[in-house]
């Protein structure tokens, strides 16, 4: 079994998370530490640790972060001027919790994709 992170506690409201969706496969809150105006965590209630661990019985909880994403970025009024989804994976990626996430980032131009 994998290590659960945070973020099952955050799912079970057992800390405090300021969530913005939740149904049967994902739950959004926004991050704590927020990039932009716009930062909300997209996350399968399956913990999944990293995109590496992935399988096809997770297609239709991972096909609704993007249905979600979308649904949010309307509500948060960042749709039409657009936004990123970026989903970090192990080191290289800069994934800190291993607990697979979207990033759903917006409200403001981000700039280039890569900062080096
Ligand atoms: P990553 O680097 O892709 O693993 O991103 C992890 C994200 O989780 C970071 O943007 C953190 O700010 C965010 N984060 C960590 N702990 C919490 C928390 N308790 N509530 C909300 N966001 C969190």
């Amino acid at each position: 079994m994998p290590q659960e992170t945070i973020f099952s506690k955050i799912i079970r409201k057992e800390i405090p998370a300021d969530i913005v969706y939740q149904d049967d496969l994902v739950t959004a809150f926004r991050d704590i530490s927020p990039q932009a105006n716009t930062h909300i965590l997209i996350i399968p209630n399956k913990l999944i640790p990293t995109v590496n661990d992935v399988t096809t019985e997770d297609e239709i909880a991972l096909g609704r972060l993007f249905t979600v994403a979308a649904k949010i970025a309307e509500q948060e009024g960042i749709a039409e001027d657009g936004y990123r989804l970026i989903v970090n994976c192990n080191k290289h990626g800069g994934q800190e919790v291993f607990h697979i996430h979207m990033h759903l980032v917006g409200g403001e131009p981000l700039g280039r994709m890569l900062a080096k």
